[in-house]
């Protein structure tokens, strides 16, 4: 027999699959994978029930449907002043999972080379070298995961394709700054780039901060492509409806790739999302809130352990560094450790690395989770760590 794709198949199961396999193996309270414990907004549900029920179900245009094209060029201009045309400049996607892979099959040539910011998402490098793109990575380290001129300057060059950026960034908590942002639309430009911005986590940023799409900076519109997710903004990581924005003519190749990879993204979740798009501010202002509060319950029943945490300033993961903890191993031994032992699932921080040496002694936790499922997990945190 002949053999199959040598790029994808080098790759083993996801991290996040691996790691929730592993929690309902042991009956662990899964903080592992990034996903909200609730049921989501009952009104969002509930138009999606009606739509449904009332709508037609059969294949909806290629791009999306109309309401939520309009939807998703309503929030551009609502929450980031953007003017964008939701019949040229919208597109929906069956998730950013598709949005992320369809842009880039749709972009790349093969050689192109594009700089990606460690640690980052796990199906980033796997889909931009199937596309043929040579990445080039810029490593960001705890705790404070700086971004440096000198890190770009060794990362772009003449065959830049584009940057891929993930803000606010998974699993580093990060949510980068205007200086921050300005310095990389100083690179896209100099070096003639294009950027696909990852921004799902765009509603969750905390303590007074509010993301900056870079598709928003000066001179960045006409480069950027920007992915949403309703999976985050609405918790309902399930339904896999995600869109991007991008200029017409960037936004063609990537409806072509689309097209032929899944055509189209179930017509009712869509209109359900372009009614939850539509909600007031407070709908939105509220998810960072209550994102907020869920952290820091975490945190400090984690603080209390032992654990040392790093800043999170956006998404639903915190970052805890576990030396103090006396174990001995890395952090994939570490998060199967307390799977099994403890019965708390973590994902290990060093799977956002593509390249050597990545921190080994940082769990990732998520706190999209009910207080009882937070609490019962730091419990049983304590009692295995001996804390109480
Ligand atoms: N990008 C990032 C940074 C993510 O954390 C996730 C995960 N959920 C995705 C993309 C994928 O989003 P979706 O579920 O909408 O495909
Ligand atoms: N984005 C989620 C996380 O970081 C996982 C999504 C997935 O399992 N594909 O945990």
């Amino acid at each position: 027999m002949k053999a199959a794709n040598s790029i994808l198949s080098s790759y083993g199961t996801s991290v996040f699959e691996v790691m929730s396999r592993l929690a309902i193996e042991h009956k662990s309270i899964n903080l592992g994978q990034g996903f909200p414990d609730d049921r989501g907004p009952s009104d969002v549900l509930q138009a999606a029930a009606d739509a449904l029920l009332t709508q037609p179900n059969q294949y909806p245009p290629m791009l999306g449907v109309p309401e939520l094209r309009q939807a998703v060029a309503r929030h551009a201009k609502r929450f980031y002043g953007m003017d964008v045309d939701w019949q040229s400049e919208v597109m929906v996607t069956s998730g950013a999972t598709e949005a992320l892979a369809s842009a880039l099959f749709g972009l790349i040539e093969p050689g192109d080379e594009v700089v990606l910011i460690e640690p980052l998402y796990d199906s980033y490098i796997p889909i931009l070298r199937r596309a043929g793109a040579v990445p080039r990575l810029v490593r960001l380290t705890p705790p404070d995961w700086t971004l440096t001129a000198a890190a770009l300057d060794a990362a772009f060059g003449p065959k830049t394709k584009l940057l891929l950026l993930n803000n606010p960034q998974n699993p580093a908590a990060k949510v980068f700054s205007r200086a921050e942002l300005e310095l990389l639309a100083d690179y896209v430009k100099r070096f003639d780039t294009l950027a696909l911005c990852d921004e799902v986590y765009e509603h969750i940023a905390f303590d007074g901060r509010t993301h900056i799409p870079l598709m928003a900076l000066p001179g960045m519109r006409e480069r950027c492509l920007k992915i949403g997710s309703a999976g985050k903004t609405f918790s309902l990581t399930g339904w896999k409806v995600g869109y991007i924005t991008a200029p017409a003519a960037l936004l063609a190749p990537v409806s072509r790739c689309h097209q032929f990879l899944v055509f189209a993204t179930p017509p009712n979740l869509q209109r359900a999302v372009a009614f939850g798009l539509d909600q007031d501010n407070s709908y939105f202002t509220g998810l960072a809130q209550d994102m907020r509060r869920r952290r820091d319950r975490l945190a400090q029943g984690l603080a209390r352990i032992g654990f040392d945490l790093l800043d999170c300033a956006g998404t639903y993961f915190i970052n805890a560094g576990f030396e103090r903890l006396g174990f001995n191993g890395d952090d994939m031994a570490f998060c199967q450790h307390i799977t099994v032992e403890a019965g708390v699932t973590a994902i290990p921080v060093s799977a956002f690395y593509a390249g050597p040496d990545a921190p080994a002694t940082i769990a990732r936790f998520c706190f999209a989770k009910q207080d009882h499922v937070l609490d019962g997990a730091v419990e049983r945190l304590e009692k295995h760590f001996g804390r109480r």
